[in-house]
């Protein structure tokens, strides 16, 4: 065949512009995907498959393997050979560096890796891309830095790992959650069988290429597709398996505890939270009704530490009804690859109509609901920016996780009934605290029951932070040197 070349031009040039930076054309789906076991990616014992989909058009992204019991029985027993014989044993130095390489990669591939995140979650490119990508590099970077200085985190003279971690978590961070698990749980010298969320397998798959790549002893890693119920619950309780850490619902974190009461596992949960966003008429406005924004329209509010009740002093509260207002009507709703959406799709159907009956709910229940007008897509699963005015703190809306894209409003006149109403919750995973007067952000952050408290600002994460809830948000910390001591045998 005969090419015709430009003769001002070198011959290697490609003529073809190269596709966006972030255009879907820069991921490779493969049609079907197996489970990750002993460093390869191997079918299901009973070949047994599902679907996983994106949320934002309904269409079919690939086909993934769903492990069975057996399946589960062989990831956890090469995880205890790996654990005894290559990684438990191998100095902390030479852990380190096949850490750092693993975030390193994670770089190189940072643009594929936010694409299929949103193919696959439904969220803003720009939040894959910017947050979670990001983050899941520096969380392996940073547990990198632990693993040869273990001695000296202040757990004692020879801390040992705890042995073979069987993780589960959710679909709303999907990358981000498999970095806070895999990266201390791996600096501490334990192995780990980890199972995404059924409709977020992607980007762990992904990772587990990129451990591959990174040339992990085979067995260190191990990652198991599939339903809760199935893979997850086989996981959790399997007599090889020394140290469960979960995130998701209360209601399943709850379960687990029951399961495993009495069989002696090292167990961390991440559950749910109701948090409150509390702006005090001294604030500076134009500050907190970005936080509040984000605090509650990221990531759709599919986030456990979103704040969800807002709780405003009643002198500035029509004014910043009113200004949330014009604000919610500048959020862009639509295309999760578009670099200019600010919500991106619901991550599911069942999510989507958990939101609609809470939402309905809070109607019911008095409440008044608006929203912003916005055309949302005609497939897919879409919520609107919701707010909620007239809420009672009885009121479901104002107790319940919903783990949407909605806000609820209450008001208070003095700084120890923010403390109370914000206390008024079963939960305890974070709040913010919105005001000039350095005095009382401490006073606040001594008296609010949260794991985590923001002052003038929401939803900031960093992995030399410990994270973690209170009372039915969960125990344990993820993040700093606390995220080591779930680990560790001390
Ligand atoms: P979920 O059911 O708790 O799921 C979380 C993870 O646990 C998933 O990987 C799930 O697998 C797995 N799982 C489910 N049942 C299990 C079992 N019996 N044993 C072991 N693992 C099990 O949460 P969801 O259904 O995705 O979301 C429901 C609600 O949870 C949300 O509305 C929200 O309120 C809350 N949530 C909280 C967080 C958080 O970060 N704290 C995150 C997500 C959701 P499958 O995917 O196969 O079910
Ligand atoms: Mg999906």
């Amino acid at each position: 065949m005969s090419k015709t070349y430009r003769t001002d031009q070198p011959e290697h040039v490609v003529w073809e512009y190269s596709p966006a930076p972030e255009s879907r054309s820069i991921v490779h789906l493969q049609s079907s995907y197996g489970l990750f076991i002993g460093g390869a990616f191997v079918e299901p014992v009973d070949g047994d498959s599902y679907r996983t989909e994106n949320p934002a058009t309904e269409e079919v992204l690939a086909e993934i393997a769903a492990a069975g019991l057996r399946d589960v029985d062989r990831a956890v027993e090469v995880a205890g050979r790996a654990q005894k014989t290559v990684w438990g044993p191998m100095a902390g130095a030479e852990r380190a560096k096949y850490l750092f390489r693993i975030a390193r990669i994670i770089q190189e591939r940072s643009r594929e890796l936010a694409v299929l995140e949103s193919l696959d979650n439904g969220k803003p490119i720009r939040e894959s891309r910017d947050v979670d990508v990001p983050l899941a590099a520096a969380h392996f970077f940073y547990y990198a830095g632990w693993a040869d200085k273990l001695e000296h985190a202040g757990f004692g003279p020879n801390p040992a790992p705890i042995g073979v971690a069987g993780q589960v978590i959710p679909w709303n961070f999907p990358l981000m959650m498999a970095a806070w698990k895999l990266a201390p749980a791996l600096a501490a010298g334990n192995t780990c069988v980890l199972k995404p969320a059924t409709t977020t397998p992607l980007t762990a798959l992904l990772l587990a290429e990129i451990i591959q790549q990174a040339d992990l002893p085979p067995g260190v890693v191990n990652v198991l597709t599939g339903a809760g119920s199935v893979a997850g619950a086989a996981l959790v309780a399997h007599p090889g398996i020394d140290k469960v850490a979960f995130t998701g619902s209360t209601e399943v974190g709850k379960d687990l505890q029951r399961a495993l009461a009495g069989k002696g596992k090292h167990l961390t949960l991440e559950l749910g939270g109701k948090a409150a966003n509390i702006v005090f008429e001294d604030a500076a406005l134009d500050q907190a009704i970005e936080g509040i924004v984000n605090g509650i329209f990221f990531n759709q509010g599919e986030v456990c530490c979103a704040g969800s009740r807002l709780l405003v002093q009643e002198s500035i509260a029509d004014t910043v009804v009113e200004r949330l207002k014009s604000r919610l009507s500048t959020l862009r709703v639509g295309d999760p690859l578009d670099k200019n959406t600010d919500l991106g799709a619901i991550n599911n159907a069942d999510q989507l109509e958990k939101i609609r009956s809470l939402v309905e709910e809070g109607e019911a229940e008095g409440a008044v609901r608006w929203s912003p007008s916005c055309a949302l897509p005609a497939h897919g699963y879409w919520f609107p920016p919701t707010l909620f005015t007239n809420v009672s703190p009885s009121q479901s809306i104002a107790r319940e996780e919903i783990f949407g894209p909605v806000l609820s409003v209450l008001t208070f006149r003095t700084p120890e009934e923010a403390v109370a109403k914000a206390n008024n919750t079963t939960y305890g995973l974070s709040a913010g605290v919105w005001t000039e007067k350095g005095s009382r952000i401490l006073w606040m952050a001594q008296h609010l029951r949260a794991g985590v408290v923001w002052a003038n600002t929401f939803n900031r994460f960093d992995p030399t932070s410990p994270f973690g809830g209170y009372r039915e948000s969960g125990f344990g910390r993820e993040g700093g040197r606390h995220g080591l001591a779930a680990y560790l045998d001390v």
